[in-house]
């Protein structure tokens, strides 16, 4: 500021001694005026472009957008014009700075796997991740400002909305959903900031599923242990209460033993299933020899085949190529002796059972199980390896089944990596057969 005074002292000491040095004494006062009109000019001049700068950079005032750079005036308004200009750039550092800390917060919404609605004071939409657009069925960029009562119109979720108490969650259908393919969201509201709302939306369609899974599968257990207990019960009771014949008396207690053996059964198949679900996959370096698989289901069908028939099935055995089977010796016999045992239990008396080991042509195995029973329709089949599934129920009880045979023979089949096929039809009989995959397949090193 002295240097700014010190100048204008000395310009107009030069404008009066060039006055004076001109025009003699009158020159002074007209010099000194000149020098200090001048001086006020070139120092409005710079003013004046510091001025227009400034107003350029504020009509240009796009976040984001660096300022420009300053006139060089030299002096206080250079100075000026500088500090500004630092001013200017500091600011847009900030923000850019937190431009990009909110686009990397955005990205870990965006990432997340739950829907992310933010709403403002009014429930408009502000912004929201993908997960959420695809949920609800919005269009992320069109729908911004749009009310979410307006977009998602559940009267569960209306009436959540509007009834301000967000502490538990809601669940209504997804955007998508269908009658044939229902999608259940569960929604969350949590109030924050200034009268903002956070909407978080989760996918809850495969749990609901397992829960209901989960449900049925208890609902069918008790349903299968509780008949055979009913009747061994009451069993138990005549015993106790009457005096019963001796033949009388061994009938009852046959029946009691045959309804044991049913509740054994079920137990032992619930704990075979149970097993496969909760261990490790079976590794490849235990050696399984087909040839002797094939013997334990020989043995198998024929005992059982000559339990149920006074005629008996014609059973016949191809063992094909000695081979060895990566895996567990109790799951690969459990599995094929089930489709064994099942063609036997449902073919009638004098039908034909075939199985057979085969090397097919690509170097996969194939064990099949063909018989000339009823058959299956083409609606059961996608059905049958679910637990409980039965068609004939009275067919499949009389003969000790359980009704998760197959889900067994499903379980030990992917465990393996091998691949369940079922081709029936009704009055034609029916064809099981487990694809094991060529790295499972050796041929029999003894
Ligand atoms: P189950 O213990 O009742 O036999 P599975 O899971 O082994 O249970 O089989 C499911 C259903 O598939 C059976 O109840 C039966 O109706 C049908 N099924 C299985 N194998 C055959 C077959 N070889 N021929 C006809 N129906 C079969």
């Amino acid at each position: 500021m002295i240097n700014r005074w010190m100048i204008f002292v000395a310009c107009l000491l030069l404008g009066a001694g060039g006055g004076w040095w001109l025009a003699g004494k009158d020159g002074l006062t007209t010099g000194l005026l000149l020098a200090a009109a001048i001086w006020l000019l070139q120092d409005s001049l710079k003013m004046a472009r510091l001025l227009t700068w400034l107003r350029r950079e504020q009509s240009a005032d796009q976040p984001g957008v660096p300022a420009g750079e300053a006139p060089s005036l030299g002096g206080v308004w250079g100075e000026l014009a500088d500090r500004v200009r630092r001013l200017l750039r500091n600011r847009d550092r900030q923000y850019q700075d937190s431009q990009a800390r909110l686009n990397e917060f955005l990205s870990a919404m965006q990432a997340s796997p739950n829907g992310v609605v933010l709403l403002d004071a009014e429930g408009r939409i502000e912004w929201c991740n993908q997960t959420a657009a695809q949920h609800f069925g919005f269009d992320a960029k069109r729908d911004v400002m749009q009310h979410i009562a307006n977009l998602v119109r559940d009267p569960a979720f209306t009436a959540y909305l509007s009834s301000g108490d967000f502490s538990a969650d809601v669940v209504i259908p997804g955007g998508s959903s269908t009658p044939a393919r229902p999608v259940k969201l569960s929604v969350h509201l949590h109030a924050y900031g200034n009268e903002r709302k956070l909407l978080l939306s989760r996918d809850i369609t495969a749990l609901e599923l397992a829960e209901a899974m989960r449900r049925d599968f208890v609902a069918n257990v008790s349903h299968e242990i509780r008949t055979p207990l009913t009747v061994l019960s009451g069993f138990i009771e005549t015993l106790q209460t009457l005096p019963l014949q001796e033949p009388e008396r061994t009938r009852y207690l046959g029946l009691m033993a045959q309804q044991s053996l049913r509740m054994q059964t079920l137990v032992n198949d619930l704990l075979t299933l149970s097993r496969l679900e909760g261990s490790p996959l079976p590794d490849t370096s235990g050696w399984v020899s087909t040839a002797a698989l094939m013997v334990q289901c020989e043995q198998e069908a024929r005992a059982l085949s000559a339990l149920l028939t006074a005629d008996g099935h014609r059973l016949v055995f191809e063992a094909g190529p000695p081979c060895e089977l990566a895996g567990s010796h109790n799951e690969l016999l459990s599995a094929m002796s089930n489709l064994v045992t099942n063609a036997v239990r449902y073919t009638p008396q004098g039908g034909q059972v075939m199985v057979s080991w085969t090397l097919l042509d690509d170097g996969r195995g194939r064990f099949q199980v063909q018989d000339s029973g009823p058959g299956i329709a083409a609606e059961h089949i996608p059905r049958l390896t679910e637990r409980f599934y039965r068609i004939d129920r009275s067919r499949s009880r009389e003969t000790g089944g359980t009704g998760l045979g197959l889900a067994i023979v499903k379980h030990v089949a992917q465990r393996h990596g091998a691949e369940l096929q079922i081709e029936s039809q009704p009055g034609h009989g029916s064809r099981f057969a487990i694809i094991f995959p060529l790295t499972r397949v050796r041929p029999s090193q003894t």
